[in-house]
């Protein structure tokens, strides 16, 4: 099977901001910024989408959503922050390896288009 974009990131074959790594996730700047900071942190293992996550996947979730907070603190965004994952094409799904959009640096309007 080819290569998801996200994965090719992961294998330093398309470049990107990286802000965090560890075994598990990948943190790196969105190419296009739909906010002041605006960064993605993702599995490095293939999920395409969070409705596709097994109980296999607990752990591994578990250490994604607690690394986005982690990124955010790092970011310096502690007056607030978003955290998105998009799941298919209706709910604005681009590409197909889960990813955690962390979005911040200015006031977030409620609710999302
Ligand atoms: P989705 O729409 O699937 O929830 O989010 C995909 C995100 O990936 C979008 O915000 C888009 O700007 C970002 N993106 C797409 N291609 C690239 C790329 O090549 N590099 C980076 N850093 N972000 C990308």
């Amino acid at each position: 099977m080819s290569k998801t974009l996200f994965e090719k990131i992961v294998a330093r074959e398309i470049p990107a901001q990286i802000v965090f790594e560890d075994d598990l996730v990948l943190a790196f700047h969105d190419i296009h910024p739909a906010a002041p900071t605006h960064v993605l942190i993702v599995p490095k293992k293939p999920i395409a989408r969070i409705g596709e996550a097994t109980a296999d996947d607990q752990k591994l979730l578990g250490h994604l959503l607690l690394k986005a907070a982690e990124v955010a603190k790092k970011l310096d965004l502690q007056n607030g922050y978003r955290l998105v994952i998009n799941n298919g094409a209706a709910g604005g799904e681009t590409v197909p390896h889960l990813h955690v959009h962390i979005l911040g640096g200015h006031h977030l309007t409620w609710p999302p288009g």
